[in-house]
């Protein structure tokens, strides 16, 4: 048995590219934030994380160019040994203080900050308890751990708390959650979930990935509750409002520190080039002194929830800027995502594993820097696909 069998019968990718159907790993040639350049075509952008439009900001762009010139292009090292710049700990000392906690870590990925973290932390014997919606980096990071993982239903808090009670006394605990789920665009209902952790003794973890920059007046879920010394340890990235790559674990001063001594995602990395570093300082800036950047992307969101919901569509749970559209059947969403294309309007098809087969939807998000003419044409493309497939009237 060659080990490369799996690869050559792999078929399912190459059939959809000969359809024409295959909505992944599109080449963009060009992008201005909230249009790009596909196949010589202008294409309008309601599928990207860049929430407060950050990514083609002047200063954004001036700083990350400053950083190449004065620090080159790359720390050629982990930050234990010989890539830590003193612009690491700049930010993360900004970063804790805009989250509200003592400490932050900053890492390469914010993938890389879920695998280190939970598995630095769950250790054998301990359990950790997750969401079954939770982000792929938070399941990867449950299975590196040498820790039991146990799952509960999607906000199933009834579940949370039987799942925490079924748990040994002697066991360290920790629940992640995700702060708003990146698919449905739900939020994690802290309140209540909390105090059941509490409770139960077990540690709370909210990954902010898609929270921050846009609940809390940006500051993440946490803050938009009011709950920041409820939730143990805030995670999260900045390939999404913070215009750059990279993300961070914020906490107490001590967790911190041990995360920082033994997660080996982070020990056994390269860090940030000083070009993202300086990239999310800048946003960070403006986050802070332009807090109309988030009401604007309040307004293009609840701009088009209410197109969406007047047309007829099924958009979900979502309470955020990620506006699903519900369609159910793997073809149609595929067709949708292909019909919306073709019409110039770019979303994403998530389909299994992403969601349960039956299931599937196009994810819509949108962007402080949308026009309300770009919503309302993005709105008419949905409306005439909507129709022609049957989901709306
Ligand atoms: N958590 C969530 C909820 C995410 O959506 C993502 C990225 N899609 C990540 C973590 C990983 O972040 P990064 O892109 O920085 O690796």
């Amino acid at each position: 048995m060659d080990i490369f069998d799996k690869c050559y019968s792999f078929t399912q990718a190459k059939i959809a590219k000969a359809m024409g159907v295959y909505p992944y790993f599109t080449v963009l040639d060009d992008t201005e934030g909230t249009e790009v350049l596909i196949e010589g075509r202008r294409v309008l952008m309601i599928g990207s994380n860049n929430y407060l439009g950050l990514t083609t900001d002047p200063r954004v762009r001036q700083a990350s160019v400053d950083a190449v010139k004065r620090f080159g292009t790359s720390c050629t090292g982990s930050r234990f040994l010989n890539g830590n710049l003193r612009l690491h700990e700049e930010l993360e000392a900004q970063l804790a203080d805009y989250v509200g906690k003592q400490a932050a870590l900053v890492f390469s990925t914010g993938f890389q900050v879920n695998l280190g973290t939970i598995s630095c932390l769950v250790q054998k014997g301990d359990v950790v308890v997750a969401d079954k919606d939770d982000h792929a980096s938070i399941v990867d990071g449950c299975m590196l751990a040498l820790g039991e993982m146990r799952r509960f239903n999607h906000n199933d808090l009834g579940h949370l708390d039987r799942v925490l009670a079924g748990i040994d006394a002697s066991a360290g605990r920790m629940v992640v959650v995700d702060g708003v789920y990146s698919m449905g665009g739900d939020l994690a209902p802290l309140p209540e979930m909390a105090p059941i952790c509490k409770k139960h003794g077990a540690r709370l973890m909210v990954d902010d990935a898609h929270s921050l920059g846009v609940m809390g007046g940006g500051r993440g879920t946490a803050a938009h509750f009011g709950l920041t010394d409820q939730v143990d340890l805030i995670m999260g990235t900045f390939s999404k409002s913070f215009a750059s790559l990279g993300g961070f674990i914020a906490g107490d001063e001590d967790i911190i520190h041990y995360i920082q001594h033994h997660a080996r995602s982070l020990i056994f990395s390269a860090s940030m080039p000083a070009s993202n570093v300086a990239a999310v300082m800048a946003s960070l800036e403006i986050m802070k002194n332009e807090p109309e950047r988030v009401d604007r992307l309040w307004q293009v969101t609840e701009r088009m929830r209410a197109g969406l919901k007047a047309a007829g569509f099924n958009t979900g749970p979502s309470v955020t800027p990620v506006i699903p559209i519900m369609i159910g059947d793997f073809e149609k969403t595929i067709t949708a995502w292909n019909l919306c294309f073709q019409r110039g309007l770019y979303t994403n098809a998530v389909i299994s594993p992403a969601v349960p087969p039956d299931q599937c939807l196009l994810r819509t998000s949108y962007m402080a820097t949308h026009t309300d003419d770009q919503i309302d044409r993005a709105l008419e493309i949905l409306r005439g696909v909507g129709r022609e497939l049957e989901l709306i009237a």
